[in-house]
């Protein structure tokens, strides 16, 4: 089966190795590259990761995924069938700095490998809902990308969750509907609440990232967690169209070989095609010009 992973971390620091290492899997560009061609992923969004606090222009800077290398708006250093969104820190927008930090996510946007925008609410303690995000995701819209934003629980303890429930997604895709939203790990737990959200709101999708972690074994997990998923199917076949969810997996928080057997177990078999697949290619539209491994740019 052809995979596109809608929700990778593809950042080279050391938390990210060490998570890695604890759900079983080496987190350099070789490793992942082996680990997709076993699993027959041949394509992949990169969520941006870091801050951009401390840039000397004071202006919010994309955080970008930093694997390969640098990511700059010249160059990209990613495996080509990797593309990324580019992370939007929202305690870094200010009223004076909007118009020129717009620009400069309009300068990534430009570049082939940035399909998408990513907002962390709940790490960053500011609803979607507040106006400095605005005018973000009129530059989404207008450049036919989506707006891919953290949803439900957050790891560690520092993030406040009143501000990543799915239901504060309601207003923002309503009052934006040129936009759409991907809310990134089905708002877990608050499962009923991210579906009622895509049920209302035709521009938003659901990514099926990050629903278990570490290192998996899919028979062990389905067994344990027979409930939950179980749960998530009753959820997922009430919202009833498929179009509308993403795999993604998460990595290096979860090993992908397993994790790619647990959404399966959940997905009707004959929608796995649109949801491991052909969904990710028509939310992230720009993947679609991506060029396959060994084929020739275009
Ligand atoms: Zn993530």
């Amino acid at each position: 089966m052809k995979i596109i992973d809608a929700h990778i971390h593809y950042a080279g620091h050391e938390g990210f190795n060490q998570t890695a290492r604890e759900s079983g899997q080496i987190n350099t560009a070789a490793a992942v590259a082996e680990n997709f061609r076993r699993n027959g992923v041949v394509a992949a969004v990169a969520m941006g990761t870091g801050r951009s606090d401390g840039r000397p222009d004071g202006l919010c800077e994309p955080m970008r995924p930093d694997l390969a290398g640098p990511v700059t708006e010249e160059s990209c250093a990613l495996p080509r069938n990797i593309a990324y969104c580019a992370g939007v820190d929202s305690g870094a927008i200010t009223p004076e700095n909007t118009a020129k930090s717009l620009e400069l996510f309009e300068r990534y946007l430009k570049t082939p490998q940035c399909v998408g925008l990513k907002f962390y609410p709940g790490y960053h303690h500011i609803y979607m809902s507040d106006k400095r995000h605005f005018p973000f995701f009129e530059l989404a819209a207008a450049y036919g990308v989506p707006v891919v934003i953290h949803t439900g629980d957050t790891a560690g303890t520092r993030g406040h969750v009143k501000y990543s429930h799915p239901l504060t997604i309601d207003e923002i895709a309503v009052d934006f509907p040129q936009t759409h939203f991907v809310l990134a790990h089905y708002g877990n737990p608050w499962i009923v609440d991210a579906t009622e959200v895509a049920a209302k709101n035709e521009n938003v999708s659901i990514d099926l990232s990050g629903l278990a972690a570490g290192k998996i074994e899919s028979e062990t997990f389905l067994a344990q967690y027979r409930g939950y998923l179980e749960y998530l199917k009753t959820w997922m076949a009430y919202l009833g169209d498929w179009s509308r969810f993403l795999y993604g997996s998460d990595y290096p928080l979860v090993n992908i070989d397993e994790y790619i057997k647990v959404i399966r177990a959940l997905i009707p078999e004959e929608h796995q095609e649109a949801v491991f697949y052909s969904n990710a290619l028509r939310t992230f539209g720009k993947l679609a010009r991506l060029p396959q491994p060994g084929e020739e740019e275009k």
